[in-house]
């Protein structure tokens, strides 16, 4: 059939996981731990299996669940989000992502993006008609220029998709952020899209700042987050979107039809995690900077040069002293020749991206960091 979709490939996360495996190299491109979540979810979702929570749960999400997520986002975010017209789960945020932009976006409707973006918004907006406004922001600081992002504002915009902390650039906003988008759109019919999924991974000392957070931007947003991340289990693909009653209600009409509703046991198991174990996502932050660190410390012996991370569990390395190639090239390069898999961040990117950065994940065991680390201090 005659593509909807021509310009799309498979994504950059599906390439380099499968080149490493074919070449054995060690794999800090797609991000997922190489260790597992914790013991006390699995025996809950055991234990749900076991007691025949096995039928479909209710389209919204399971009550327990949906009272948890409540109870999280108001103590952290002083956000009291209803429960029943609300919160909405959904399998990972890759649906919400999908079920919201569906909902919000109109043919020729225009959506301004932050380059580098995930992957997964641009290919959304096509398919619902949207026109992509992007804004290439530059390192190291990949900070917005409020200035310059006005004058993409038109009376055709309808959505602004923003991310923090941000994949891949490990940078995260500021409330000064909120201010400065609240000030641009406040008087316009803008909604905003808030991809928060490593909301628990920040190692900024104001910690991490949710569109929840901003009393007049969270009447027009969708705030998006996903298990996978907090708990170490991105297989699970359990995640959530909180959006005023009016803006959950054409979600819900999205996620209805796209998935209609989500695996029932893992939603009390982490129903479970989430009232019984907060300190798990209290001490994420914690967890991840030991990792982070070690790794930096690692690569201070390199040729490569770090740059601030402040948030995911993503790195960026600058390779300009050890090669020409571009990035995409050196990627491949790297896998095949030292055996260590690394995303390009070019692919990000509607704009060339001239830098000679690479985004290198760091949820991984200590042995697996230290083996990448060793690898790359021979170049
Ligand atoms: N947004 C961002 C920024 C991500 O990095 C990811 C996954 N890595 C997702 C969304 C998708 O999350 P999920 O796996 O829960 O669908
Ligand atoms: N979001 C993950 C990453 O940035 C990958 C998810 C996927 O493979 N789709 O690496």
């Amino acid at each position: 059939p005659e593509s909807k979709l021509p310009a799309l490939g498979t994504t950059i996360f599906t390439q380099m996981s499968a080149l490493a495996q074919q070449h054995n190299a060690i794999n800090l491109s797609q991000g997922f731990p190489d260790f597992d979540g914790p013991r006390y979810l699995q025996e809950r979702l055991a234990y749900h299996v076991s007691q025949g929570a096995n039928q479909y749960a209710p389209m919204t999400g399971t009550l327990p669940l949906r009272e948890a997520i409540a109870a999280k986002t108001a103590e952290l975010y002083g956000h009291q989000a209803d429960i029943d017209s609300e919160i909405t789960v959904t399998a990972g945020a890759t649906e919400a992502l999908y079920a919201s932009i569906t909902a919000l976006v109109r043919p020729g409707d225009e959506v301004i993006c932050f380059d580098p973006s995930y992957d997964s918004y641009a290919p959304a907006v096509q398919l619902a008609g949207g026109v992509l406004k992007r804004i290439a922001l530059q390192p190291p600081g990949f900070r917005v220029d409020w200035a310059e992002f006005s004058t993409l504002l038109s009376d055709k915009t309808r959505l602004v998709i923003l991310n923090t902390p941000h994949n891949p650039s490990a940078t995260v906003w500021r409330k000064s952020d909120y201010a400065a988008l609240w000030q641009a759109i406040a008087d316009q019919e803008i909604y905003v899209l808030s991809d928060e999924v490593y909301e628990h991974i920040c190692f900024a000392e104001e910690g991490h700042a949710s569109v929840l957070a901003h009393a007049g931007l969270r009447q027009r947003a969708v705030a998006v987050s996903s298990f996978g991340k907090t708990f170490h289990m991105t297989g699970w693909k359990v995640g959530y979107c909180i959006a005023p009653a009016a803006i959950s209600a054409e979600i819900r009409k999205v996620h209805q039809y796209l998935t209609f509703s989500v695996n029932t046991p893992a939603q009390l198991a982490i129903a479970d995690m989430l009232r019984e174990e907060p300190e798990h996502y209290r001490e994420l932050p914690e967890f991840y900077r030991a990792r982070r660190d070690r790794l930096i410390q690692a690569l201070s012996k390199s040729r490569f040069e770090v740059l601030p991370c402040e948030g995911t569990y993503f790195l960026l390395a600058d390779y300009s002293a050890i090669s020409d190639l571009d990035d995409v090239s050196f990627c491949q390069w790297l896998t095949k020749e030292v055996g260590v898999a690394a995303i390009p961040l070019s692919v990000f990117c509607a704009d060339p991206f001239p830098h000679k950065l690479i985004r290198l994940c760091f949820a991984k065991q200590e042995a697996t960091l230290d083996a990448a680390a060793e690898r790359l201090c021979q170049l």
